[in-house]
């Protein structure tokens, strides 16, 4: 096949087309090298400036980017690399490595058998690695064993699709955004999470003010910013809402029965069980909390208007009643046939930016490559292809199951490739002892340092986002090209190629001879096509690229972004499916689902009386071993954090910023309080992102329950029983120093924050400190204030005993400002950011120097909480704009900058314009 191939695709060794390395959106970047002919230690040509910007031409961000795909230049440091392997700590050659680790395989299935091993991937895997994973684990070790992280992302999706549709479709795209006169968004923060959809779906709706945005989710986020009407429905009662509505559009003759009577099954059951469900308006808004009068207003929305797009992410899937939950979704689209047409479809948005290449080759454990199912034809089909004759039988263990058999002893060995389970697995305790007593943890990792590289007994560098080169697809299906702007770091390789390597070595040297990633696309694209059509030329599979089978490396290396599947009517791929019916089951005919909505397994009750809801932050991207390394990432929110709300705070005496401790069944976390009306009186929510590398007490996946969804075996991440209590504290601090601490002090509350040049520790301790002023110096690495004088520096020190406040500031004899630290008795601390900004100042002047023990800054100079990462524009200096006289986002943006680059900060600007002028109505309500 000619492959199109846009002339900005043309090899430029300073300007590279690539792919975002973060969220499922998918969005195209073009990176501009200036390249030092300097080496660096590592004897390689190393870019001295990288600039990141937005590919115009990549359909699916049309050149626009996030803070978090803006700043991945800045995450590209060599510092946290891992670069060479290591067997049991030592290092050792690539060689070494690779004998070790088949070694291990091959004895650990010869002794125990082939469920004895296993592999956990990740979404962040290019197409390729996971490719030869997968075939390696299924098609010749010959089990299943292979789950990936995808599974906690949208592992519902996929079996709601497959229970409607007979395979994993995603029948819409992201042009139905601009066709849609009603966008539903369900359980997802798009605002924070996909946030260059979100600003897609902003400039739809401006453009056109008639179009209705529905936002359903517990949270009142940044996402309702755009919302005609915000549906706070109760945590885990999605299902009464939509069997609600399925029930509604039959009361009201929206059905389309003649796209039922041609293309489903099913209606009649699954509208009894809605009806069973929702016997009226009131029942349901009762059943979901919600008030009647908007619960119809939506219900009127979505009946009438015909161009309706719903929205929906891991609000719906991380939940254990997350299959259910997207067929009740499914059910309403298909019921008006809007599935398939411009502007009109169920489009799950997924999380990671290759979660949808994992599901092409069949990196859950419960699916084969090309999108088979697990069946004997099925089986012998890839066996055949493959040419091998130990294709797995039947379905392996799901990552949650997976982690619990390694706790048992059951599989003994086990790789995991980029993903740090230790941290985003639920009930991470458990998944760590597991680790901890597993005779074989081999991790592949770009980093050198995360919660599960701990536990490793074989450690393998991996090239990283700059360094890799294949594909990844994205929620829309499709499928771009990640190309390597760097050769490796250090022994660095690509994943792919340790895979096969360890295949030869097991004596599998023929399946597994690939010389490059293109070698891998072509056989994956030859699969997906194999035995593929039927007599009535319709795709017995919906993924479908073989015509890219024969690709040469040139086209492939030029390859432009397409949407699968490619056909000969459409050589650029396809928009959408189904609108014609033509759905993957035997009859052609989709099913509807019965749904019989139930509460989510674990109730709060009298120990455990809140709900705790988890979730990401608008600037970092999951466990942060990559966007914490970017400090302007690390201004927005820096401490792991915990949103309750007033009536809660008040009954349990929490104000805003105390420390708070949630504790469940199996585990206890602890974070700053919030406290908040966008979080519902009864429960809490927490972010994910926080690791052990950041955080001595802040991993909310400690505290979050392992129950499971029954069909898909996604975790519950969104519905956790706790009790939260104060964390009271004797002495609460922070300290900022210039130098890299080696040790963390022992306190009972700690986190590590990235500066430009600085690190930052915030902590608190329960119990008396003895000499704390004399504690400052020694966690600064200092035995005393004479060793500091000694070592040149000059030593500002405050103390008052009396009220338990110390203060010290260290000044090198450059005039630079080398640390400060502050000791309290309460958390009410000075604002941090003005103090941090003083470590990027060559010298400390006089006036920050008389401000410094008191931590407020000079007149003028506070910019406050940083809320554009971008322009590091902090609400200090947008409330400064908004008093002289900036009324709206627009005129913020044109004094400040702020939101004029990604624009994901633009809610909360408009929330501090609100929040002055209702402060300004009040005072002169006053006067
Ligand atoms: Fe990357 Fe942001 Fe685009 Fe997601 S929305 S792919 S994180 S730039």
């Amino acid at each position: 096949m000619n492959c199109s191939t846009s002339p900005q695709n043309e090899i430029n060794p300073n300007s590279t087309h690539t792919t975002c390395a973060y969220c499922g959106v998918g969005c195209g970047i073009k990176a501009d090298i200036e390249r030092n002919k300097a080496t660096d230690t590592l004897g390689q040509n190393q870019a001295q400036v990288v600039t990141i910007s937005g590919l115009d031409s990549h359909p699916s961000n049309l050149g626009k980017l996030c803070s978090k795909g803006s700043a991945l230049g800045e995450t590209l440091a060599h510092e946290s690399r891992l670069l060479f392997p290591e067997i049991l700590g030592e290092r050792s050659s690539w060689d070494e490595a690779l004998d070790h680790v088949a070694n291990q395989f091959s004895e650990c299935i010869a002794k125990h058998g082939a469920d004895s091993v296993a592999f956990y991937l990740s979404g962040q895997l290019l197409t390729e690695d996971y490719y030869v994973a997968n075939k390696l684990m299924k098609g010749f070790i010959g089990s299943a064993n292979v789950d990936t992280n995808s599974r906690l992302c949208m592992s519902s999706s996929v079996v709601g699709h497959k229970r409607a549709f007979g395979t994993d479709t995603v029948p819409a795209c992201y042009e139905d955004i601009e066709c849609a006169d009603l966008i539903t968004i369900v359980g997802s923060n798009t605002a924070w999470c996909h946030p260059v959809l979100f600003q897609r779906i902003k400039r739809h709706k401006e453009r056109n003010p008639h179009v209705k945005i529905v936002v359903i989710d517990p949270r009142r986020t940044q996402t309702c910013d755009i919302a005609d009407l915000h549906l706070p429905v109760a945590l885990g009662s999605d299902t009464w809402l939509f069997n609600g509505l399925l029930t509604h559009l039959a009361n009201t003759q929206a059905i389309d029965h003649s796209f039922i009577s041609q293309h489903c099954n099913g209606f009649e059951e699954a509208l009894a069980a809605a009806q069973a469900s929702s016997s009226n308006l009131e029942a349901i808004a009762n059943a979901c909390n919600l008030d009647t009068k908007d619960l119809a207003n939506f219900f009127t929305w979505f009946t009438e208007i015909d161009r309706s797009l719903t929205l929906y992410s891991q609000g719906v899937n991380q939940s254990s009643r997350g299959t259910d939950k997207v067929n009740s979704i499914l059910n309403c689209h298909l019921a008006t046939g809007r599935i398939g047409k411009p502007g009109s479809g169920p489009l799950s948005l997924t999380g990671q930016p290759n979660a949808m290449g994992g599901r092409e080759v069949g990196g859950l454990a419960n699916t084969l490559a090309a999108h088979m199912d697990f069946n004997a034809e099925n089986i012998n089909r890839l066996g055949r292809f493959w040419q091998t004759s130990n294709v797995a039988k039947e379905p392996g263990l799901p990552a949650v199951d997976m982690f619990d058999a390694i706790h048992a002893g059951k599989i003994k060995a086990v790789w995991i490739m980029a993903t740090n389970p230790a941290v985003s697995l639920p009930n991470t305790n458990k998944v760590k002892q597991a680790l901890a007593k597993c005779e074989t943890v081999i991790v592949s990792d770009c980093v050198n340092k995360s919660d599960t590289l701990e536990f490793a007994t074989v450690k393998l560098p991996a090239t990283g986002w700059s360094e890799k080169d294949g594909t990844v697809t994205n929620s829309e299906r499709r499928i771009s090209r990640q190309r390597a702007l760097f050769s490796p770091a250090g022994e660095a390789k690509h994943d792919w190629w340790a895979i096969t390597q360890v295949a030869q070595r097991m004596g599998y040297t023929d399946a597994f001879n690939y010389k490059c990633a293109a070698d891998i696309f072509r056989e994956h694209a030859a699969l997906s096509g194999f035995e593929n059509s039927t007599k009535a030329n319709h795709l017995r599979r919906d993924f479908d690229i073989s015509l890219l089978s024969d690709i040469n490396n040139a086209d492939y290396e030029a390859l432009a972004p397409k949407q699968w599947p490619l056909t000969s009517e459409q050589l650029n791929g396809t928009k959408r499916f189904f609108a014609h019916g033509a759905f993957y089951t035997p009859d052609q005919k989709a099913r509807f689902i019965p749904i019989s909505p139930t509460a989510p397994q674990n109730k709060p009750c009298a120990t455990y009386p809140l709900t705790l809801n988890t979730g990401r932050i608008r600037d970092q991207w999951h466990t942060m071993t990559r966007t914490a390394l970017a400090p302007r990432l690390n201004q927005h929110i820096s401490e792991p954090y915990v949103e309750l709300h007033p009536k809660d705070a008040l009954h349990l005496g929490i104000k805003e910023h105390d420390l708070i401790s949630l504790e469940s069944a199996w585990g206890t976390m602890t974070g700053r309080s919030k406290i908040t009306k966008t979080v519902m009186a009864g429960s809490v929510f927490a972010p994910m992102h926080w690791t052990a590398s950041n955080t001595r007490t802040g991993l909310i996946n400690k505290v979050v329950n392992p129950v499971v969804d029954p069909f898909s075996n996604q975790p519950e991440s969104k519905h956790t029983p706790v009790r939260a209590k104060r964390f009271n504290g004797k002495h609460y601090g922070f300290v900022l120093t210039r130098h890299q601490l080696t040790d963390w002090p022992t306190t009972d509350y700690l986190t590590e924050i990235h500066g430009s040049a600085h690190t930052h520790l915030e902590f608190a301790h329960q119990t008396d400190l003895n000499a704390p002023l004399n504690t400052l110096f020694n966690w600064l690495g200092y035995t005393n204030e004479e060793d500091a004088l000694a070592q040149s520096f000059q030593v500002l020190r405050y103390e008052d005993k009396q009220l338990g406040i110390y203060r010290l500031g260290l000044i090198d004899k450059n005039e630079q400002l080398h640390a400060v630290a502050i000791l309290t008795q309460t958390p009410a601390l000075p604002e941090r950011q003005w103090l941090s900004s003083l470590f990027t100042k060559p010298k400390i002047d006089t006036r920050a120097r008389h401000a410094l023990l008191s931590g407020c800054a000079p007149a003028g100079e506070d910019v406050g909480n940083i809320i554009c990462a971008c322009f590091s524009v902090g609400d200090k200096t947008i409330a400064k704009a908004i008093a002289q006289g900036c009324c709206n986002v627009k005129q913020v943006g044109d004094k400040l900058k702020a939101g004029t680059n990604c624009g994901s900060c633009i809610p909360e600007i408009k929330s501090i314009i609100k929040t002055c002028e209702t402060i300004e109505k009040t005072n002169s309500a006053k006067t």
